[in-house]
């Protein structure tokens, strides 16, 4: 059988919530199952406000609007990540400073961002890879004394810790993802966390096209209009109808997936051990949500090899972000601070393994797999 690279995960009331939609006359946003997601992710999280958006690319954009980026200014980030988290920079006409990450966590390294900071930096954007928290108490320190914004990219994070508050609530914003690769999906989906109250009004106006419809919706105001600039960044109550079923199950999802990363951490804790590889690493003030597991080959040849060998065996495992400084866009709209090393090293030696509910069943297989060819491959070699 082969076995896919992710897969998404009926929790068990999706269909039934749908329907419910489908059967009433509210399809569009901000509907009661809306309302129930972001009541829910608000006292699960403990973020001040928490709006539902098409996705975490979304809430990013929304996120730069909403901190007043502009033509000129510049922002500190990470190059291995995700295009979206460069985008929402580059779409207000604003510079991505790319800083390298450290080498045990592959988050945006805390110790190189004050040398980054120029007169036109405005915030810093860190992204929580694997579910794994960035040293935010340093990140949080570095941006208030040089009078920063911190922005989240938590796509990966959703019921992750760092030193027990969740991430995405630690930053003045916070983006999560629904995406169907994610923890809990909707499809496509995702939310922006404002954790800084100051925010909240001109969020709900940048969601709904730049006008004060939240408002008017609350009784507030006797008639809507437009207000500021902003676009149509709500889901409709399908989506959420959707995204509930899966929330009310993430915690047993969540400890399921740990489960899973559990065991492969297990399961190739020789390779380690005898310098063949490199497992993750969950730095001790972090409680991760098990969203991927990747290893780090010695080179890129050892990586390729391990792919391929999994592919022939009907075994589909990844490489990942291919380092924004270094790619077309990157190199035309974003500037890197310095050299990269350790961004350049992940692009070209990470390994993601599959990871999804139900592949329990076939991890003892993938494992001795993997642990085959990577000592097959490391025998040939010498
Ligand atoms: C998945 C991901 C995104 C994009 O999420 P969407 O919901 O698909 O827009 C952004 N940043 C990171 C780090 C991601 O992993």
């Amino acid at each position: 059988m082969h076995i896919p690279f992710t897969k998404p995960y009926a929790a068990g009331n999706e269909l039934t919530y749908v329907r419910q939609v489908i059967c009433g006359d509210r399809w569009a946003g901000d509907g009661t199952f809306s309302q129930r997601c972001q009541e829910w992710l608000r006292g699960m999280l403990n973020s001040v406000e928490v709006l539902l958006t098409h996705s975490c690319t979304a809430a990013l954009e929304m996120a730069t609007i909403l901190c007043g980026l502009e033509g000129g200014d510049e922002v500190i980030q990470p190059s291995f990540t995700h295009p979206s988290t460069a985008n929402a920079v580059v779409l207000r006409g604003a510079t991505p400073v790319f800083v390298d990450v450290r080498a045990d966590t592959l988050n945006l390294d805390e110790r190189l961002i004050e040398r980054a900071i120029t007169e036109r930096t405005k915030g810093i954007i860190a992204v929580h890879y694997a579910g794994v928290g960035c040293e935010m108490d340093a990140i949080i320190d570095v941006a208030r004394r040089h009078d920063l914004w911190v922005i989240e990219d938590a796509a990966q994070g959703i019921l992750s810790r760092y030193k027990e508050r969740y991430l995405g609530t630690l930053g003045d914003v916070g983006a999560l993802s629904f995406h169907e690769t994610k923890n809990v999906t909707s499809g496509e989906g995702g939310a922006i966390l404002i954790n800084n109250p100051r925010h909240v009004a001109r969020a709900e106006v940048i969601r709904e096209m730049g006008t004060n419809r939240a408002r008017f919706l609350r009784g507030e105001v006797d008639e809507y209009v437009w207000v500021d600039m902003g676009s149509s960044y709500l889901p409709s109550e399908i989506v959420a109808a959707l995204l509930l079923a899966q929330l009310e199950e993430i915690r047993s999802l969540t400890s399921r997936r740990k489960e899973i990363w559990r065991r492969y951490h297990q399961g190739l804790q020789d390779l380690e051990l005898a310098g063949l590889l490199k497992r993750p690493f969950i730095p001790a003030n972090c409680d991760h949500n098990g969203h991927l597991y990747y290893l780090m080959m010695p080179d890129q040849n050892a990586r390729s090899r391990l792919i391929a060998g999994l592919g022939a065996r009907e075994i589909s495992a990844h490489f990942h972000f291919m380092p924004l400084h270094a790619a077309p866009a990157g190199r035309r709209f974003g500037r890197a601070h310095d050299r990269l090393p350790v961004t350049e090293r992940a692009g070209e030696c990470l390994v993601r393994l599959p990871i999804w509910i139900g592949i329990e069943a076939h991890l003892d297989r993938i494992i001795a797999e993997v642990t085959a060819i990577v000592r097959g491959s490391a025998t040939a070699a010498t």
